[in-house]
């Protein structure tokens, strides 16, 4: 019988999720899915200090969002495999960390920060670039131990790494992978106040959670051998390791949360009206080619045809030209139903919903469905509508200026008065009229009732302007 897939997506609840974390979720769960299996969700909480409030909630609901949905979290555990926070796991760890002591694969370490700090100038003195821990108290005593405890040290348990042993293990992405491990020096497992580090806490739940499959960051491919050197002390099978490659931004610098040029946190695109369906798309592209031309792909779809072989070894690059594209190409297909609850929250940024109805609500977002890239930008194009401001440049002078402009707007509002609604039929129909009564066309006709209406050069179509203002507001804009 072959085991059932298990994988797993297991952040640090230190900020919200990034690009990054996303891609790692999301392969895992195209992974699992794809083979009928598990998708975990597991919180690496050991790096207390840099925990942050809310962080792992967010994490959760921004994958929700995405609509990756973990079939084991905190929040829906699985007594076979709880608890899923690694804090909670603590003597979990003890218990293991112990049993490498036992059996001679870990020791207790006493040596002070001044201690190993002193060990590594003198190596470095010696021109050993690379400094790795002495091993001094690979073989203390009982009585030497005791005599350290008694000074008040209290010990880390580091790992008695093998010497001279090479360390290989099949990349699902990369192909054959090798350390050597006499470049790793004997590391700590698990730190003076009881808490495991991260190379070790991750085998442990990896095991015990029946993981087969790993599928993360090309980050952490340098911990690998680490990895598997515990799974050999233990006996256990190692998981299948996969290392999915860096992301870069426009000039192929790898993505740097630092980088403000590039909005790299789910939060952002969520706040700013990016669709989950597109960001997910544009993120299962980031890294992974599909087998066909078409790029937009449903998630449903994605589960069906995900195939790990097609995952890129050399960098991904982050185009948000394409995502915005994207996201462009997934607001359009939304039903108006759809639609008005995805652009409620921006609309409401310039008018009163209440006084609204939906379908007119719905008129003004469609004022600009086909244009818009993300759900904010609405804000900016229905303010002038609403906040009139007359900018005094010279352009918008000249144009107010031009000897038939009174003309123009006379002759507007006269006809408007008389109009029976203000469907763009009708409307076109006066322009029509207001042109041939006037003998203007183009700009002339048109700039100076745009200006009177809205302040601005450009911006949605004329008659969808007038239809949302209503006839007494347009009268008054052009009285003005
Ligand atoms: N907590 C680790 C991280 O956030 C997980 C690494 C792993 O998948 O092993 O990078």
């Amino acid at each position: 019988m072959t085991k059932r897939v298990r994988v797993r997506y297991a952040p640090s609840p230190t900020g919200f999720l990034h690009i990054g974390g996303a891609r790692s979720a999301l392969f895992n769960y195209l992974f699992a899915k794809k083979n009928n299996g598990d998708f975990v969700f597991r919180i690496e909480d050991t790096d207390v200090e840099r925990n942050v409030k809310g962080g792992e909630e967010s994490q959760l609901n921004d994958l929700m969002w995405l609509g990756i949905i973990p079939d084991e979290s905190p929040m829906k555990p699985n007594p076979k495999y709880s608890p899923y926070r690694q804090m909670e796991r603590l003597d979990i760890y003890h218990k293991y960390a112990q049993w490498l002591i036992d059996h001679g694969y870990a020791y207790e370490c006493y040596c002070s920060e001044e201690e190993l700090d002193a060990s590594r100038e003198e190596q470095y003195a010696r021109g050993i670039n690379a400094p790795k821990y002495d091993r001094h108290c690979l073989h203390l005593k009982e009585e030497e131990k005791e005599k350290f405890r008694k000074e008040g040290r209290k010990p880390c348990i580091r790992l008695k790494v093998e010497d001279h042993l090479t360390i290989s293990f099949e990349d699902m992405i990369r192909g054959k992978v090798s350390f050597n491990n006499d470049d790793i020096g004997d590391w700590v497992i698990m730190k003076s106040n009881g808490i495991p580090t991260y190379n070790f806490a991750v085998v442990i739940d990896d095991h015990l959670m029946e993981i087969t499959h790993v599928l993360r960051g090309e980050e952490h491919l340098s911990n690998t051998p680490k990895q598997i050197q515990v799974y050999k002390y233990f006996g256990w099978e190692v998981p299948t390791f996969g290392h999915m490659t860096i992301i870069v931004n426009e000039n192929g610098k790898k993505l740097s949360k630092r980088d403000n040029n590039i909005l790299q946190f789910m939060s952002q695109y969520r706040e700013l009206g990016y669709l989950p369906e597109a960001i997910f798309n544009f993120i299962l592209l980031l890294g992974w080619t599909p087998n066909e031309e078409r790029e937009i792909f449903t998630i449903d779809e994605a589960k069906i045809i995900f195939d790990p072989k097609r995952m890129s070894a050399s960098p991904s690059m982050f185009d948000q030209r394409k995502l915005n594209w994207m996201n462009a190409q997934y607001i359009r297909k939304l039903s108006d139903q759809e639609y008005l609850i995805f652009i409620k929250p921006y609309l409401a940024k310039v008018v009163d919903l209440e006084k609204y109805s939906d379908e007119e609500l719905l008129f003004m977002g469609n004022m600009f469905k086909e244009e818009i890239t993300f759900g904010a930008q609405i804000i900016d194009l229905l303010r002038p509508l609403f906040n009139y401001h007359l900018e005094e440049n010279d352009e918008i002078k000249e144009i107010l200026n031009l000897p038939s402009t009174p003309m123009v707007l006379h002759c507007i509002k006269h006809l408007l008065e008389n109009v029976p609604d203000l469907e763009a039929d009708t409307l076109k129909q006066l322009f029509k009229n207001v042109a041939s009564e006037t003998n203007t066309k183009g700009k002339f006709l048109y700039m100076p009732i745009r200006l009177k209406l809205t302040g601005q050069m450009h911006g949605a179509e004329l008659v969808k302007i007038i239809k949302v203002l209503g006839k007494k507001e347009v009268l008054s804009r052009l009285n003005k």
